[in-house]
């Protein structure tokens, strides 16, 4: 089976749109799919003609919290769409981009960078406003060469643009999942470069706040990583889950469905859904 569970469209610092996305999908041999965009859930309104005979489409989102200062994110996933808290959960982070976003335009503008706030939206367009559309606004304009260099100078940890504040806490993003029904998953936990006794740490909150799954597989990643989540995905009783994390073609480290099959270890989060 071809499991995806973490993908982006251009709803929100993704390139395809959402049925560019799941055709996408289908002709790679994808079972089952699940659309992550970042804090909304706009990309399933634009599927509501869309039905596939091969592909599974399980409704999810990743959202943004902060623990412990850094920048977390928690995958929502089988939710369902029309809840209440879902809809509160989208408003609620729609308004924390917004006000994030103009914070991060004012910093870098008082760095001397021009224009930021209008060059940013121009680059956004109806999408909900992230760090890589600041990051394509600096290449535009000159600032930088590329993304990397954007992130290493002006986004990334520790930088101008890296503000966290705003989001809601890592409790209520997890009840706001848990109460649309939903499984939350804690997303790439390695990517957030964390000693293992501060990792654990943060497994052990997620569970206690209701948390029930972290990725065990994030695009291509080493084996020895394969082997670190696996084990403290048993270790601490959580379901795993899978996906790309995929967000453009051509990133060869994030193909849309290329996805290494679990350890058989894991118990899969899927299990229940299908
Ligand atoms: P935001 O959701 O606004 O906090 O932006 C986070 C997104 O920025 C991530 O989901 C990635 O798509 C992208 N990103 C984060 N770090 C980097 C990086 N170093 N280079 C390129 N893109 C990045
Ligand atoms: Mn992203
Ligand atoms: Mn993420
Ligand atoms: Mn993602």
């Amino acid at each position: 089976m071809k499991i995806d569970l973490h993908t982006h469209t251009s709803v929100s610092d993704g390139t395809l749109s959402p049925l560019e996305l799941v055709q996408g999908a289908e002709l790679v041999g994808v079972d089952i799919l699940s659309i992550t965009d970042h804090d909304s859930v706009g990309a399933y309104a634009q599927l509501q003609n869309f039905n596939s005979r091969s592909m599974k489409l399980v409704h999810g989102i990743e959202f943004s919290c902060q623990w412990e200062k850094i920048g977390i994110h928690i995958v929502g996933l089988n939710i369902q769409l029309g809840s209440d808290s879902i809809r509160e959960g989208v408003k609620t982070q729609h308004h924390a981009r917004l006000m994030r976003a103009q914070c991060i335009a004012e910093k870098l503008e008082k760095l001397g960078i021009e224009n930021c706030w209008q060059g940013v939206k121009d680059v956004a367009g109806e999408s909900v406003i992230g760090r890589p559309h600041f990051a394509s606004m600096l290449v535009n304009n000159g600032v930088v060469k590329d993304f990397k260099q954007a992130f290493d100078r002006y986004l990334g940890p520790g930088k101008a643009g890296d503000v966290k504040h705003f989001w809601s806490t890592f409790d209520n993003i997890i009840q706001w999942i848990r109460d649309a029904n939903g499984t939350a998953v804690l997303a790439h936990p390695h990517k957030y470069k964390l000693t293992r006794s501060k990792l654990m740490a943060l497994l052990d909150d997620f569970r206690e706040a209701g948390g029930e799954g972290m990725e065990v597989i994030t695009g291509t990643q080493t084996d020895d990583v394969t082997r670190l989540l696996a084990r403290l995905c048993q270790q601490k009783n959580l379901l795993a889950s899978c996906g790309s994390d995929f967000h453009r073609p051509g990133q060869y480290w994030s193909v849309l469905g290329k996805v290494a099959s679990l350890p058989i270890d894991c118990k899969a989060v899927w299990e229940n859904w299908v």
